[in-house]
């Protein structure tokens, strides 16, 4: 197992009128042995290049891609360590489950005793065992997914690489295989580099979450630094649901800053360098947010939305003309507010976060 590193790793391609694409700028970037990291960010910011040019399907416009401590720039994909596992799962249809996941090791011209014992031994951790004479037709989507990942488990690469490789399955079959992935690259301790624009499958599974936003990188963090403090309000809104509060920088005491807001002053650690009269954006997860009855707080909002989702009770707030988004957990014995009642609104300075705004 390996670690990757990208040092100022650009891309550029022409479009079809010649005009010059950057779908990757000037990335820096290191995933360590055994960590599982994502490139997270919407359609388009540049997450299957920069995993192609890791594989070595794209050649680097500028920059330097190491796998450990050797540069792979000039290595070709098929002599560079790591196998990738694509969204079509891409089997061979004329090949039996066996032989699809046997075929990298044969092409690697290995004994055919050894061959045997290694496709085994990943059949019986994934529990294929009993699917190994069958064709790919004969199998389900989800089935044939994890064929496509035992055949390249078999290769032992030193990366493992995943592009949006649940896409094509059912919402529940898609939860199991996150487990089934995470479980197996944490079992065999795999470095693995996976690309999603799923900010679930990302939160849920990763060591690292990589957030991008065209091309670039817009911030790198275990899952809950990603949501809980996030550097920006790209980030802040495409993890999760985050509202916004503006306000400006009064002061600083201690390791708190103190923000004016329209009608209030709030507190909350500072993370960053902020300068008094500085303009900020304060975010609020919906789930930080506490609603009591009128009169219980001086900070005041009208429900204007109020929906029963069985675990949650979500409401709108409309907080001096600006809607909030508030999740209360467990309605059951917690009181529902209606809609057009006013409430009174808390923000615990623990759970806000402060950005440049
Ligand atoms: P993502 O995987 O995040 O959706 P991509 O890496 O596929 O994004 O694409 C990033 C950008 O690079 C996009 O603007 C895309 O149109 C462009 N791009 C990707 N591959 C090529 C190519 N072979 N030729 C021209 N432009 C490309
Ligand atoms: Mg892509």
């Amino acid at each position: 197992t390996k670690s990757v590193t990208l040092k100022n790793v650009t891309k550029t391609f022409h479009d079809d009128n010649n005009n010059l694409v950057h779908a990757v700028s000037d990335v820096n970037l290191t995933i360590e042995q055994g960590e599982f990291a994502t490139l997270l960010g919407p359609s388009g910011c540049g997450k299957t290049t920069t995993l192609r040019m890791v594989a070595g399907f794209e050649e680097v416009t500028q920059g330097d891609i190491y796998f450990g401590s050797e540069n792979v720039n000039k290595i070709s994909p098929n002599k560079r360590d790591c196998t990738m596992v694509f969204q079509s799962y891409a089997l061979f249809p004329h090949l039996s489950v066996f032989d699809n996941v046997a075929y990298g090791l044969k092409i690697k011209k290995l004994p055919k005793d050894v061959i045997e014992e290694k496709v085994d031994k990943i059949f019986s951790i994934m529990n294929l065992t009993d699917h190994k004479t069958r064709m790919p037709s004969q199998l389900s989507g989800g089935q044939q997914q994890r064929v496509a990942l035992a055949r390249a488990l078999v290769m032992e690469p030193g990366v493992l690489l995943f592009d949006e490789p649940l896409s094509n399955l059912d919402a529940k079959l898609r939860l199991l295989m996150r487990d089934e992935i995470r479980r197996l690259q944490k079992r065999l301790g795999i470095t693995a580099i996976y690309v999603t624009h799923d900010q679930s499958e990302a939160m849920s599974m990763s060591d690292k979450v990589i957030v991008m936003n065209n091309g670039k990188i817009e911030q790198v963090g275990s899952p809950q630094e990603i949501y809980q403090r996030p550097t920006s309000r790209f980030v802040a809104d495409f993890i999760g649901t985050a509202n916004f509060i503006q306000g400006k920088v009064l002061g600083r005491k201690e390791n708190e800053l103190e923000i004016q807001t329209a009608d209030t002053i709030l507190r909350a650690a500072a993370y960053g360098d902020f300068f008094e009269g500085q303009s900020v954006l304060i975010v609020v997860r919906p789930e930080a947010v506490r609603l009591k009855d009128e009169g219980e707080g001086s900070l005041k909002g009208k429900v204007t939305k109020s929906v029963f989702m069985g675990q949650t009770q979500e409401y709108e707030v409309d907080y001096n003309g600006v809607p909030l988004q508030v999740t209360v957990h467990n309605p059951m014995g917690e009181k529902i507010y209606e809609v057009d009642e006013t409430v009174s609104l808390h923000f615990p300075k623990e759970s806000l976060h402060i950005i440049k705004g």
